[in-house]
């Protein structure tokens, strides 16, 4: 946050000056803010930027090319580039896993489809809310980490897809709270792989997901505060045991959740 305080001692008067706050790596979140009456461009995708002149993107897994950032407002055009630094992402075996849970059966090809439509349609969401800049919270007080992000793994020795989430390892029941104020913008009971699914818009493209909840006690559309108990932890949809996986995204875009939580 130091850095923050520092840029607006010495920036707020130049009117493309921009500062970032979160490291350019594979995986993370990052929150910018500039002049507000300037147009933002990542990638030559126009952001938005908000009243204050916050604006927020995100670097996908393996994203290998640099970053480009442009700033555009009356006094001209400002070219940012950046280096996105890579990681090394661990190797997870899952091994004893019934069949059924590494391949679904065809007959619940129709649900998924209808699961992924349902995700895809409330992380495509684009709203003025600017709640991502402040600082997020931890989901739920005693937890034992048992998942990371961006892990390969081998799921009864063939490598599936990553894993894009924190597991969060907790006794079923455990109260989940709202890591940041949202509004909830999905709630479904029994998703194939994700169980009792939450996802909360943060603002920008920024949302949260939580999955395998035993309760949720959040509609869609309602607003929630930082800390708001939203349901319990459970182990439902594809999960090997109780705990709560947690997602991060910047629209389509996966994000490691430990770059807003400050874990690495
Ligand atoms: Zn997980």
């Amino acid at each position: 946050m130091i850095r923050y305080i520092i840029f607006f001692l010495f920036f707020f008067n130049i009117s493309y000056a921009v500062e970032f706050l979160g490291d350019f790596k594979q995986g993370s979140f990052i929150l910018g803010k500039t002049n507000p009456k300037s147009n933002v461009f990542i990638d030559n995708k126009k952001v938005r930027v908000s009243s204050e002149g916050y604006f927020a993107f995100g670097l996908d897994r393996d994203r290998k090319n640099n970053v480009l950032i442009k700033i555009k407002n009356k006094k001209g055009t400002k070219l940012i580039e950046k280096k996105v630094l890579k990681r090394k992402y661990k190797i997870q075996r899952i091994d004893g896993l019934p069949p059924k849970q590494v391949t679904p059966p065809p007959e619940v090809f129709d649900r998924i489809k209808r699961d992924n439509f349902l995700i895809g349609n409330a992380r495509a969401i684009d709203s003025e809310l600017v709640f991502f800049k402040d600082k997020f919270i931890y989901p739920i007080d005693k937890y034992v980490i048992t998942g990371v992000y961006g892990s390969q793994r081998i799921l009864n020795g063939k490598p599936r897809r990553p894993h894009y989430g924190i597991d969060f390892h907790a006794p079923e029941g455990t109260p989940v709270k709202s890591m940041m104020d949202g509004v909830v913008t999905l709630v479904e009971n029994d998703m194939y792989f994700t169980g009792g699914t939450i996802i909360f818009d943060h603002g920008h493209g920024i949302s949260t997901l939580y999955m395998h909840m035993k309760d949720i006690n959040v509609n869609k559309g309602q607003k929630v505060k930082k800390g708001q108990i939203v349901g319990t932890l459970g182990q439902s949809g594809r999960a090997t045991g109780p705990h709560l996986d947690i997602r991060l995204n910047w629209f389509n875009v996966k994000l490691d959740p430990a770059t807003i939580l400050n874990l690495n």
